[in-house]
């Protein structure tokens, strides 16, 4: 139930996570964590969008887990493997019992959700927030509903992910955007991208995290067709640039961070995406970018 996230030392204070649930009905089309439902024995296409393996005794193994915890706590993400606020957490309410759990220990948390589900939890969010480290990131790639509906087909509106945003930063939450992955050719219009930037800071998002996406194996089996069929001009594009590679090209990667970091800098609002990235020194000249996918992002 819990996972190990970055290594193994629990009592050193690494990063954990707990899913208390498997699958999701979201259904992203670029999901990443398809590939941990065959490690259920389920396939990474349909199954992981409707098998869903629901953990009801997720809160009473952390409370288990915890106790036996002797030096500092560890920090525990909710996410990586579903959304911890899927719509059976409505009526399960296993995340909302492991963040009573989290509270009662005093445990750092971050959750990563689509869900604006996560602003009924607030009262206990608060608790955490006012005794231990909270970050709440909201995924949100697109502002286009009809765009983000294709894409993520069964996700909660974007507008319904930046109201939940604001509901999170009124109560004091630290939260903010990940706006992750940038779809090439996709969604990676600038004047779109610096759209929801500007969205996103005008509801007060502490940080905007971005990164191109990534193709994993389980996931390039479903995103690939859905190009295919969705997009087909961009098919082959994407099949060479991910025929031999899970990432985008160095070049689109340097570029979408550089761009991020300029207009998040615009709009007051911390850019994430630049966490990891070298400093390019944004005094100098933007560089044309070359992209390995053609793309629209042209700064
Ligand atoms: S909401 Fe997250 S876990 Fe669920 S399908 Fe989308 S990317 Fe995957």
């Amino acid at each position: 139930m819990i996972t190990k996230a970055f290594a193994s030392d629990w009592e050193g204070g690494w990063r954990y996570t707990v899913n208390c649930y498997r699958g999701c009905v979201h259904g992203c089309t670029y999901c990443f964590a398809r590939r941990y439902h065959e490690f259920l024995g389920y396939g990474a296409g349909t199954d992981f969008e409707t098998k869903i393996v629901v953990k009801p005794n997720a809160p009473q193994v952390l409370r288990e887990e915890l106790k036996k915890t002797r030096q500092k706590m560890p920090h525990i993400d909710f996410s990586f493997a579903t959304d911890p606020y899927l719509p059976l957490e409505a009526s399960y309410e296993l995340t909302r019992k492991c963040l009573i759990v989290c509270a009662d220990f005093g445990v750092p948390v971050g959750v990563i959700t689509k869900s604006p589900l996560v602003t009924r939890d607030i009262d206990l969010l608060s608790r955490i927030n006012r005794i231990s480290d909270l970050s709440i990131h909201i995924s949100l790639i697109t502002l286009d509903r009809e765009l983000a509906r294709r894409i993520e087909p069964r996700a909660p509106t974007p507008e319904s992910r930046v109201r939940a945003l604001a509901r999170l930063r009124e109560a004091g939450i630290a939260a903010g955007i990940n706006c992750m992955p940038v779809l090439p050719g996709i969604t990676d219009n600038p004047s779109d991208l610096e759209a929801l930037v500007k969205r996103v800071s005008e509801a007060g998002a502490t940080y905007v995290g971005a990164c191109a996406v990534r193709l994993k194996p389980a996931a390039k089996k479903r995103y690939l067709p859905f190009i295919e069929q969705e997009f087909p001009h961009l098919a082959e594009r994407y099949r060479n640039t991910f025929a031999n590679s899970a990432y985008a090209g160095e070049k689109y990667r340097e570029g979408l961070a550089h761009f991020f970091g300029k207009i998040c800098a615009k709009y007051g609002v911390r850019d994430w995406s630049r966490r990891d990235q070298e400093d390019e020194g944004d005094e100098s000249p933007t560089p044309a970018l070359v992209p390995d996918v053609q793309l629209s992002l042209n700064i």
